[in-house]
Parts: structure tokens; C-alpha cells; sequence
């Protein structure tokens, strides 16, 4: 398969990127185990950490674009890479479950500006659930008269976790379900009810941030269910039925 004018492009500038700005820092970072703010502004300052660069890859149909630069930014160093595209989980989960009215309020938000860089995270890990993402425990309750979710439980091993300004978390609403009985949650910036535990040393890509999330009776607005009310009822009835409107179990969580 041949890449396309604009794909060499990309990978030309990313590669300069990588080599003059990430392999000169990446070990420094590292060894500091600290989030590369100044890296992340200087990626910010050249458009890379950008939610218009990141939408325009992922919107790549060949599927090509964000391959070939996570391969160079990886080249370049692979923690610095995750420290800085750690933000696309949140914007993939945001994509790929919210409304487009969610997606123009969050999405923005998981980037910032080249002048006050901010962060996503994207929490569905948790001790217990890792591969097997339906034996995950956080709930989210509906509290009608407030009409806010209520969410409980501990996400591990988050990128970005607890620095973000914006994290997703996935939760179940419906345990019997199990996986169908997901829902994804926006938590912005400062709610109160989500706090960093404890932050992992790791024995690589120590550059990026990697911490579990705390959720304690952390109110979140109902507006910030991804997808919206009536498209999770819908889902639910679904489920309980047994209809399915996917080939693939494993995409259950987010059908
Ligand atoms: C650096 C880092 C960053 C991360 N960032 C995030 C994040 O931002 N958000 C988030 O939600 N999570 C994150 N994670 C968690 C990651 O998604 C999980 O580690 C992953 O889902 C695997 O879960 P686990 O570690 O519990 O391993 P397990 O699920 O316990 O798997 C252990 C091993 O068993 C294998 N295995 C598991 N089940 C089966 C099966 N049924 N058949 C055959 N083999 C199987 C796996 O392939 C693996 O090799 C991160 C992890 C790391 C290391």
C-alpha cells in the first residue's frame, strides 16, 4: 500500500518533531517521571497536540494518518508520545459515543490552546476488570430529582488520571447486563468526587502519567451522558430483549 501525498507530508513533519524536540528530551523525562508540559506546549505550539490535527487523522479514511505518526513520535520517544496523545482516548471515547453537540463542548477541552495546554483521560480500567471489561464495578445512579449521574468506584492504570481536565469514565447503569449495561460519563473540569489514588512508578514510558482515579460520589450533570438519555433506554431495552444491533461482542460496552 502506498501512502498519499499528504501522508508523506505528515509523517515528514512529525518525524522532525520527533527528532528535534522528543529524542533530545526523552530521556530527561523519563528519568524525572513527570508530565512533559513543556514538551506537550511545544507539540501545542506547532498545531500536533491539537484537537484539529487529531480529528483530522483520525478522520483519515484510509485509517493511515495516526498510525504513521504514533510510529514516528514513538521513534521519537514512547513516553513523551503517550504524554502527549494520551488526550485522543478521551477524544475517541468522546467521538465515538457522544452527540456532536457533546462532542463541540468536550472535545475542545481535552486539548486546550498552544497558550493553556490541557489534558483528557479516558478511565474503564480497573483492578478487577482489565481485558474483561465487563466485570467492572464503578456505577453511575441517576439521581432524577437533580438529574445528575452519581458515579462510585476506582479506575487504575489511567493515562492522565487525575491531572485531566476532562475525563471519560465508563461505568456501569446496569450491572446485570454486564457490558451492555455500560454508559460512558464526561466528568469536566473540577468536579468534586473524582481524585487521583495513588500514581504508578512503571518500568517504561515513564514520561506519561499513569494513575488510578478515585470516584466518590462524584456528580456529574445528566447532559454529560455521552450519547444522551434516550439513546442509552433505547440501548438498554435492547439489551434486555436480547436484540443487538452489532457483530461484536467485545464492542458491547460500546454499542
Ligand atoms: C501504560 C499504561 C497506560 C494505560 N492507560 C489506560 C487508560 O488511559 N485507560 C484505561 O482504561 N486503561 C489504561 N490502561 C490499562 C490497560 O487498558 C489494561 O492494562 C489492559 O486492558 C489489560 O488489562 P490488565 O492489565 O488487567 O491485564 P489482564 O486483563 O489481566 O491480562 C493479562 C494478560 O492475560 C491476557 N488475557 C486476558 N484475558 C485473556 C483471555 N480471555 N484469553 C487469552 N488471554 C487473555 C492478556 O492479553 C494479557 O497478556 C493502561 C495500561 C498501561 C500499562
Amino acid at each position: 500500500m502506498e501512502l498519499d501525498e499528504d501522508q508523506h507530508q505528515i509523517r515528514k513533519w512529525v518525524h522532525d518533531f520527533a527528532e528535534d524536540v522528543m529524542r533530545p528530551a526523552g530521556r530527561e523525562w523519563d528519568e524525572r517521571e513527570e508530565t512533559p508540559w513543556p514538551i506537550i506546549e511545544e507539540a501545542a505550539s506547532i498545531g500536533l497536540y491539537s484537537l484539529d490535527f487529531c480529528s483530522n487523522a483520525f478522520a483519515d479514511p484510509t485509517g493511515l494518518t495516526f498510525p504513521i505518526v504514533s510510529e514516528e513520535m514513538c521513534w521519537g520517544d514512547a513516553g513523551l508520545a503517550l504524554a502527549i496523545f494520551g488526550s485522543t482516548l478521551a477524544l475517541s471515547a468522546i467521538s465515538g459515543n457522544g452527540t456532536p453537540e457533546q462532542f463541540d463542548e468536550w472535545a475542545p477541552q481535552c486539548f486546550g490552546t498552544p497558550d493553556k495546554v490541557q489534558l483528557g483521560a479516558f478511565g474503564v480500567s480497573e483492578p478487577d476488570a482489565g481485558s474483561d471489561v465487563s466485570s467492572l464495578r464503578t456505577r453511575a445512579v441517576y439521581d432524577e430529582a437533580k438529574d445528575e449521574w452519581v458515579l462510585n468506584g476506582t479506575k487504575t492504570w489511567i493515562t492522565n488520571g487525575g491531572i485531566a481536565d476532562v475525563h471519560v469514565i465508563v461505568a456501569a447503569v446496569d450491572p446485570e447486563l454486564k457490558a451492555r449495561g455500560h454508559a460512558s460519563f464526561v466528568v469536566p473540569p473540577g468536579t468534586p468526587g473524582l481524585r487521583q489514588g495513588q500514581k504508578f512508578k512503571k518500568m517504561g514510558i515513564r514520561a506519561s502519567h499513569t494513575a488510578e482515579v478515585i470516584l466518590e460520589d462524584c456528580r456529574v450533570p445528566g447532559r454529560c451522558l455521552l450519547g444522551g438519555r434516550e439513546r442509552l433506554d433505547a440501548r438498554l431495552a435492547r439489551a434486555h430483549e436480547g436484540k443487538s444491533n452489532r457483530t461484536q461482542a467485545a464492542l458491547s460496552t460500546f454499542e
